[in-house]
């Protein structure tokens, strides 16, 4: 079963507009002749617009960090799927461990977003992983499929191949501490797993890896067989890098 690779480049909380602009722009000739992998920025909220206007015509989406389930209401702060499609928005980034531990995502509301993300016509990159602790204790896969199956509760089986999955190892993020190829393969397998449990169309469901991804490493990780792409933080704020681990996904 072939998987187009999927590299997506979480910015998190930085760039101003106009350094986003300047990535942007370094960034798109870098990946313009990469026909077989798709691409993906998720600047912070106050850059999708221009972002989706400069990548426009380009092989690279523009994907938000986060979206409320509902269409519209008083929920101060938050952003709908439907403002997001307004924009131009082609996907959206859900459940990543720093919403998580820091803002309150909790396995409840996701049941509910990833959805409101599929209805409304948006791509969700869905992010699952472990603790050290959790890993240390041998929880890994009991927690990993807490997660899936919580998460995936409303989802119909015939959709799942919509979604993207990633695999962030918590104690990977941002820590310059990259899974070893092995336990990123088996993790991500075991996600598929999980996920053919619920769904025949499991072996079509895009499984990235997250966690400290790199010009270096991610030659290795991406010719792994069940990892589909890579969820990139620290990576993707340069363009020359996050071009590299694009480069690196080519089939
Ligand atoms: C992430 O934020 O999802 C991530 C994987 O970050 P980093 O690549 O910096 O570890």
């Amino acid at each position: 079963m072939s998987r187009v690779p999927l590299i997506a480049g979480n910015w998190k909380m930085h760039k101003t507009v106009g350094e986003a602009e300047a990535l942007i722009q370094a960034l798109l000739p870098r990946v313009a002749s990469l026909e077989s992998v798709e691409i993906a920025v998720c600047p912070p909220f106050t850059a999708l617009a221009p972002m989706v206007d400069s990548a426009r015509g380009s092989r690279v989406a523009v994907f938000a960090q986060n979206m409320h389930e509902a269409d519209h209401g008083a929920f101060t702060g938050e952003v709908s799927a439907a403002m997001l499609l307004d924009l131009g928005v082609s996907g959206v980034i859900l459940g990543h461990s720093e919403r998580r531990a820091f803002f309150g995502e909790t396995d409840a509301a996701l049941a509910r977003k990833l959805p409101a993300a599929l209805t409304a016509g948006l791509t969700p990159i869905l992010c699952v992983g472990e603790t050290e602790a959790q890993r240390l204790a041998g929880e890994t896969e009991a927690h990993v499929r807490a997660q899936l199956e919580s998460d995936f509760a409303a989802v119909e089986p015939e959709r799942y191949a919509e979604v993207v999955v990633a695999y962030e190892p918590i104690w990977a993020i941002g820590t310059g501490r990259v899974a070893t190829p092995a336990q990123a393969q088996e993790a991500v397998a075991f996600v598929r797993s999980v996920l053919a449990e619920r769904s025949a169309e499991a072996e079509r469901i895009r499984v990235l890896y997250g966690g400290s991804v790199s010009g270096e490493n991610a030659v290795e990780l991406l010719a792994l067989a069940d990892v589909d792409g890579a969820l990139v933080g620290g990576a993707s704020l340069t363009a020359e890098s996050f071009a590299a681990i694009c480069a690196a996904a080519r089939q």
